[in-house]
């Protein structure tokens, strides 16, 4: 299949870790918004949080190691975001089921 995030989760196409487990692979974006930017993937294709395989299962797991990978990044104290965009208007850009985790930084609200 040709998507990227799979690609990362195949080790085809590099990125940088952060955290690693049997079900998902955290590694930090290329194009970072915050001192500290990670995207979360299950190693699995799913489209997005609209995509029917995306079962609370997997959404728990997935919201699970999003804490996780805050708490590995020292972000419990000051906090972070955890961000999940969805399709077009959601500003989606990649279709692979992707949290970001942003922090190290006071984060602006409304996002744009
Ligand atoms: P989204 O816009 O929510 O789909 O997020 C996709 C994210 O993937 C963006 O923040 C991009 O900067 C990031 N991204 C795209 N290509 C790569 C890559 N090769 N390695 C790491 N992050 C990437
Ligand atoms: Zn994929």
């Amino acid at each position: 299949m040709d998507c990227l995030f799979c690609k990362i989760a195949a080790g085809e196409i590099p990125a940088t870790p952060a955290l690693e487990t049997d079900e998902f692979l955290a590694f930090h974006d290329i194009d970072a918004q915050a001192p500290l930017h990670v995207l979360l993937i299950p190693r699995r294709h799913v489209v997005n949080l609209a995509d029917e395989a995306a079962d609370a299962s997997l959404l728990g797991d997935l919201l699970e190691t999003a804490r996780a990978v805050a708490r590995k990044l020292n972000l419990e104290e000051r906090g972070y975001r955890v961000v999940l965009n969805v399709g077009g208007d959601g500003g989606q850009t990649v279709p692979h089921l992707h949290a970001h985790v942003l922090g190290g930084r006071a984060l602006h609200w409304p996002p744009g």
